[in-house]
C-alpha cells in the first residue's frame, strides 16, 4: 500500500513548527510498513488533482495568504476542488485554513478571497490570540499553540472540530476550534499539531488511504511518547494559559 501526500505552499505557508504535520503523516504510515511519498506544490506550479490522497496546507502571514489565495483563483484553485471532491482529505492550519473558507478579510486592506471548501468565514479582530490552545474533540484531547488575529465563524454547512477548553480557538467568543466538512479539517493548532495528536493524524491516514485503497485498518502504534507529550503539553495550558 502507498500513501501520496501533497504539501501545499511549503515556503510561504508553513510557520511555527508546521512542517512538522507532513513528516508526522509521512512517518507514523511509514511505521506501518505503508510506502509515503511527499510532493511539495510551490506558486505558480501545477496542481495535478489525480496525485495526492492527502493535502498539508498550513499557517503563513497575511502577505503569504494575498499571494496563495492569488495562486488559488486560478486552475490551481479548480484542480484542488477537484481533488477534494475525489474524496482525498486535507489537513489545513491557521493561514491555510482561513484560505480553505469563503474569505479572510484582513485587518487592513480588500478582502482576501478563500476557495469556498469550508463553510467558514474569517475577519481579522482587534486581538492576536497567541497562547497555548486545549480543546476537547470527540475523538479526543486536541493539544496545540495559536497565533492568529482571525476569527473564524462556521456556517451550517461545516461542524467544530473541538470544544476550547483552554485559548480562544476560532473567535474567543463561541468556543469552537477548527472545523471539519467531509474529509477538509481546519484547526487554529500549530506547534506541529500532528505529532502530540495522534488521533488527528490517524483519522486523516484513513480517509487518505481509503481514497485509492478502499477500507482499511491502521495498525496501532506504540503512542507512549505520543501521548505522554500530549499530557505534559495539556498540562502547561491548564497551569499557565
Ligand atoms: N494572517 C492570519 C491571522 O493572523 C493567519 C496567521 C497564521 O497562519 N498564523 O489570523
Amino acid at each position: 500500500m502507498d500513501l501520496r501526500i501533497c504539501h501545499l505552499y511549503p515556503d510561504l505557508m508553513c510557520i511555527y513548527g508546521d512542517r512538522g504535520n507532513v513528516i508526522a503523516l509521512a512517518q507514523r504510515a511509514r511505521w506501518r510498513g505503508i510506502d509515503a511519498q511527499v510532493r511539495e506544490l510551490r506558486e505558480g506550479e501545477a496542481l495535478d488533482p489525480d496525485w495526492a490522497d492527502l493535502y498539508f496546507f498550513g499557517g503563513g502571514q497575511d502577505l503569504g495568504q494575498d499571494v496563495v489565495s492569488r495562486d488559488l483563483q486560478g486552475a490551481n484553485g479548480e484542480a484542488l476542488r477537484r481533488a477534494l471532491a475525489s474524496s482525498a482529505a486535507i489537513l489545513s492550519v491557521c493561514g491555510g485554513y482561513q484560505l480553505l473558507g469563503h474569505e479572510y478579510v484582513p485587518a487592513d486592506g480588500p478582502a482576501i478571497p478563500g476557495l469556498g471548501l469550508l463553510d467558514v468565514t474569517t475577519r481579522a479582530g482587534k486581538l492576536r490570540f497567541v497562547g497555548n490552545l486545549l480543546a476537547e474533540a470527540p475523538q479526543g484531547t486536541l493539544i496545540g499553540f495559536e497565533n492568529h488575529s482571525g476569527c473564524t465563524y462556521l456556517g451550517p454547512q461545516a461542524r467544530p472540530l473541538a470544544r476550547v477548553v483552554v485559548g480562544h480557538g476560532n473567535n474567543g467568543e463561541d468556543r469552537t476550534e477548527g472545523a471539519v466538512q467531509g474529509r477538509i479539517v481546519g484547526t487554529y493548532c500549530h506547534g506541529s499539531v500532528l505529532p502530540k495528536n495522534p488521533w488527528l493524524a490517524d483519522m486523516l491516514l484513513l480517509w487518505a488511504l481509503e481514497r485509492r485503497h478502499g477500507a482499511v485498518r491502521l495498525d496501532p502504534l506504540d503512542d507512549t511518547m505520543e501521548l505522554a507529550a500530549r499530557r505534559a503539553a495539556a498540562e502547561v495550558a491548564r497551569t499557565r494559559p
